[in-house]
């Protein structure tokens, strides 16, 4: 689960780690109020009024501005607030600014240079250990620095069941180039960051940039948290977090009928029990010639309530052009989930798209009968082949 930037820097503030502070804000006065109150607290005279999106790059795409007096910080915050924010990672199409952060300035002029590094620590699963991501070149794209330059990111492994060791902290100060004050900050700096890190399930904490302030303090300017969502029984405090705006509506929809649904792009419906089965079906449809609109698991139990949400979901999609419905009658028998289809089928009216159903497992035989004899503009079949075929009859 992703939350914002905001909040994942409350989190790594109550583990002690040293952020740029700030202040939330849904519109211009209550940024304004804001920015007087961090002049109060942290006498900071230039804010930053930060859109708050789950997407990083924010910068590039003019999310970020610096604002020099009240007048700036009303008027940028206007600006930002309602924006269609586009960046490397929203897509074409962006994202709508809801809130902002007004956050202290804090590359201020001082006795040495600002810096930015880059870190985050993040699950290895292939080695079962935590690793501490992390570089000189901070505050630009990682992802280019990977490819372009890869020896200057370093990684640090750290076994979870000792957690993180004094002297790995001490190395990775060292490797930043740092020393005297900046140095021990730093160390504490990334104690804390694997603390909180640790203590929260996080499947990553990414701050980039981490900065080193010409006083040689060292701070998270930007925080990007991914919360593992299994973990979240755990703690749940963590709900509220969550902002449904961010995510896919369909998808949110679907969640709460207990589908798992994710949209793609082509225009083959699929309806699925199991995960695995659904991938199948998807290369299936793609062998077939067809593009599929969305991955769909219905999970064990498809009686007609699970079916017929399943058609509302679908159906929400423009695109989608027929639905396959591939569903292996294991614990459930086909002609109970057949029976289903037909009922939700009628339940909902008219679906304007070809269905094609197939049902393999016990009782398919007598689930291919009901369906052809129901007299709806559903097509059966067995075999998935054949199903897959079906679909690329209808749809040319
Ligand atoms: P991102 O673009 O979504 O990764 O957002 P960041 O929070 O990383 O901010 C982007 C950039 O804005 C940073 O790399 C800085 O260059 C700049 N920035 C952030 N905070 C400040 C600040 O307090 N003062 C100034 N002058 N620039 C800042
Ligand atoms: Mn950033």
């Amino acid at each position: 689960m992703n939350i914002h930037e905001y909040q994942g820097k409350a989190i790594l503030k109550s583990f002690g780690v040293r952020i740029q502070e700030g202040i939330v804000a849904d519109n211009p006065e209550q940024a304004v109020e804001a920015a007087k109150k961090l002049k109060q607290d942290f006498n900071s005279d230039w804010v930053v009024v930060k859109a708050q999106i789950h997407a990083g790059g924010r910068g590039k795409g003019g999310g970020v501005k610096l604002a020099k007096n009240i007048d700036e910080v009303r008027e940028k915050t206007k600006a930002i607030i309602g924006m269609q924010l586009v960046t490397p990672q929203t897509g074409p199409a962006g994202k709508k600014v809801n809130k902002v952060l007004i956050a202290q300035d804090v590359y201020y002029p001082g006795a040495s240079e600002t810096k930015e590094f880059y870190m985050s620590v993040l699950l290895d699963r292939a080695h079962g250990r935590n690793i501490i991501m992390y570089s000189t070149e901070g505050g630009m794209d990682i992802e280019e620095v990977a490819e372009k330059t890869p020896h200057l990111i370093q990684k640090e492994e750290v076994d979870p069941a000792i957690g993180l060791q004094g002297f790995q902290a001490r190395k990775i100060a060292f490797n930043l180039g740092l020393s005297g004050a900046a140095f021990k900050d730093m160390t504490k700096f990334v104690a804390a960051l694997y603390k909180a890190y640790d203590a929260t399930d996080s499947s990553q904490f990414e701050i980039n940039p981490v900065l080193k302030t010409s006083d040689d303090k060292i701070l998270a300017v930007d925080a990007k948290v991914n919360l593992d969502e299994n973990a979240l029984y755990r703690h749940p405090d963590y709900a509220e977090l969550r902002d449904l705006a961010e995510e896919d509506p369909t998808e949110v929809e679907a969640g709460r009928s207990n589908l798992n649904y994710v949209k793609l792009d082509g225009n083959v419906g699929c309806m699925v029990n199991g995960a695995g089965l659904a991938m199948a079906t998807m290369d299936i449809i793609k062998i077939a010639g067809g593009e599929p609109a969305n991955f769909l698991d219905v999970g064990g139990t498809a009686n007609a309530e699970t079916v017929k949400a399943g058609f509302n979901i679908i159906l929400k999609d423009p695109n989608v052009k027929a639905i396959l419905i591939n569903i292996f009658g294991g614990i459930v028998r086909c002609d109970r989930v057949a029976q289903g289809v037909i009922d939700a089928y009628n339940e909902i009216g008219n679906i304007p798209v070809p269905i094609i159903v197939r049902l393999q497992g016990t009782n398919a035989e007598e689930a291919k009968k009901l369906i052809d004899e129901s007299g709806l503009k559903v097509f059966s079949a067995i075999q998935l082949k054949e199903a897959a075929d079906l679909v690329s009859k209808v749809l040319s």
